[in-house]
């Protein structure tokens, strides 16, 4: 079972505790991580493009910073920070259900993010 399958087996049995009950053969990760996003609100980890601020898990934009400088919200994790000291705390604080579905904010992949959330 890969990585990513452990996470939507344990986000459909969170799901399940809710009373929401998925058929994984009909829904998309996609769709599921979305329907997640509904039930358990948006994922702490964010990524931000041209302004917007992004929601890993389900991709939607939940807010922008087109008005002045990025809101980097006391608890959120940003992808790429991985000197970011605040970004480091946040995402050890996270409970594994909170990381469900989501990219490895500091994975080796991830581009590294120059900017830092200010204390
Ligand atoms: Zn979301
Ligand atoms: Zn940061």
């Amino acid at each position: 079972m890969s990585h990513d399958d452990q996470d939507i087996a344990s986000a459909l049995r969170l799901l399940a505790e809710k009373g929401v009950t998925i058929d994984p053969e009909k829904v998309k990760r996609e769709q599921l991580a979305r329907i997640f996003c509904q039930v358990f609100d948006h994922a702490r980890v964010r990524d931000h493009h041209f302004g917007y601020v992004i929601c890993t898990r389900c991709q939607d934009r939940i807010g922008d910073n087109l008005a002045g400088p990025l809101m980097w919200d006391t608890d959120n994790v940003y992808m790429g920070h991985k000197q970011c000291a605040k970004c480091q705390r946040n995402y050890a604080a996270l409970s594994e259900a909170e990381k469900l579905l989501c990219p490895d904010p500091f994975g080796p992949e991830v581009e590294e993010d120059d900017e830092q959330c200010d204390e």
